[in-house]
């Protein structure tokens, strides 16, 4: 690689992080600016599949991150009028394709607390929280980053950029890139409960229930303190306000609808969120690049958009370590491009809608043929691979070193 080449990331989110500490493993100084003064430990990402682990595993704080989580080696789908389990798949039959066949269900502010407790204290890291970037400003030989921090404005230097900084992203904005796509008409509501699901269902740890009013899915995840947690999530009516959605009532009926028991008095926390399906209609721009929710946001059954995320940051660097010294070589820096938004349409755009619609089939007919569907998929052990190959993102990760 030459001097020694400073990276300037922007967000300290899961993307922003792995692309922090993956960058200093390969040799890069890193500079991570993010807005917030601490982790935001609301309840979002919690996924990690397969694809995602083998890259976590390089940054040097595996086991623990797996200890912090919940090993989930099976998924379920589930058909709700019924309440009956419609088919179960294995990671197990990945065991040949990958050293981790499994998910691990960790909350996304623990990979990035760790990560920022392994930062801490290392000269190759110039961490900044608090500090808001307002704008950027690129030349031929660098970038110059502006932003506002708590002592009053500062500028970092870097030779290239990476915005991390989530669907909202300033850097997505600075390089004046569009956001393609469309907002979902109903927001989607995750009550999380301390309510052992599992004991009422003989469920997984991951549950995608099909159901043509109202479909749900239902994940467990480690909790805090050795107390795990359920997380519910279901679609609000289109014209519902949040004040019913979040009602006492509608949270009881919707988990009631799952577990006939299901009281309220286990109830920690409820949220609605709005939902998009967007693609950055570019990924780069000279020096800045974009990854994880800066470029690409989507529905999250399936959990997917984190584990894309994570892998955007890793495609951005495996590519800036073939970049030699002197002029930029376009071809090789938008290969990034070409890689990582084609892929993203075919296996995340288009898989979560896919998803989504697999769970809403509306008439009995469809229903059926959606069950028979899976039930079939698991039984047949190389379409069952096939599958989880794309469930995982291997098959997305495989994909991309493909295109030239
Ligand atoms: C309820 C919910 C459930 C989800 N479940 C899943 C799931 O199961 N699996 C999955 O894969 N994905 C899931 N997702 C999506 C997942 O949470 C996101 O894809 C993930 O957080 C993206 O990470 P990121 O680092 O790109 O962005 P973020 O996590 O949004 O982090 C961006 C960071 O940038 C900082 N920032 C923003 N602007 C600036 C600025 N101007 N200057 C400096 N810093 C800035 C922010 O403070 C933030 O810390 C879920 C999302 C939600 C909302």
């Amino acid at each position: 690689m030459g001097a020694t080449r400073r990276l300037v990331i922007i967000g300290a989110g899961p993307v922003g992080v792995v692309a922090a500490l993956d960058a200093a493993r390969r040799g890069y100084e890193v500079t991570l600016v993010e807005a917030a003064d601490e982790v935001d430990r609301n309840p979002r990402a919690a996924t990690f599949h397969p694809s995602t682990l083998e890259m976590v595993a390089r940054l040097g704080f595996f086991d623990a991150f797996v200890a912090a989580g919940l090993v989930a080696r099976y998924f379920d789908f589930w058909d709700k009028p019924t309440m009956t389990r419609t088919a179960r798949f294995d990671h197990q039959v990945l065991a040949d394709d990958t050293p981790h066949p499994f998910v691990v269900q960790c909350e996304q502010h623990k990979l990035v607390e760790m990560g920022l407790q392994r930062m801490a204290g290392e000269d190759t890291f110039d961490v900044h929280l608090g500090t808001v970037v307002t704008a950027i400003d690129q030349r031929a030989d660098g970038v110059t980053v502006s932003a506002e921090g708590p002592d009053g404005p500062v500028v970092f230097r870097g030779d290239f950029v990476l915005g991390c900084d989530g669907g909202r992203s300033t850097v997505r904005k600075a390089i004046d890139v569009e956001f393609e796509g469309f907002t979902w008409p109903e927001r989607f509501i995750v009550l999380t409960s301390l309510q052992d699901m599992q004991a009422a269902l003989d469920c997984s740890f991951r549950n995608y229930i099909a159901d043509p009013d109202e479909w749900a899915n239902l994940f467990k995840v480690a909790g805090e303190g050795g107390q795990p947690r359920w997380r519910a999530v279901f679609p609000t009516g289109v014209d519902q306000e949040d004040d019913d959605a979040l009602s006492d009532a509608e949270c009881a009926r919707r988990l009631g609808a799952l577990v006939p028991d299901a009281g309220l008095d286990a109830l920690i926390h409820r949220k609605t969120y709005n939902v998009h399906q967007r693609v950055a209609a570019s990924f780069r721009e000279g020096r800045v690049f974009l990854a994880g929710d800066a470029a690409h946001v989507n529905n999250p059954i399936g959990g997917l958009g984190l584990n894309c995320g994570i892998h955007d940051a890793i495609e951005l660097l495996d590519t800036l370590d073939e970049l030699g010294p002197g002029p930029l070589d376009d071809h090789l820096l938008d290969r990034y491009e070409r890689r990582r938004r084609s892929l993203i349409i075919e296996f995340v755009q288009k898989q979560t809608i896919a998803n989504k619609k697999r769970l809403e089939a509306s008439t009995d007919e469809e229903r059926r043929a959606k069950r028979d569907e899976l039930l079939a998929t698991t039984e047949d052990p190389e379409r069952h691979r096939e599958f989880l190959l794309r469930s995982s993102l291997l098959a997305s990760v495989r994909a991309s070193k493909q295109i030239a």
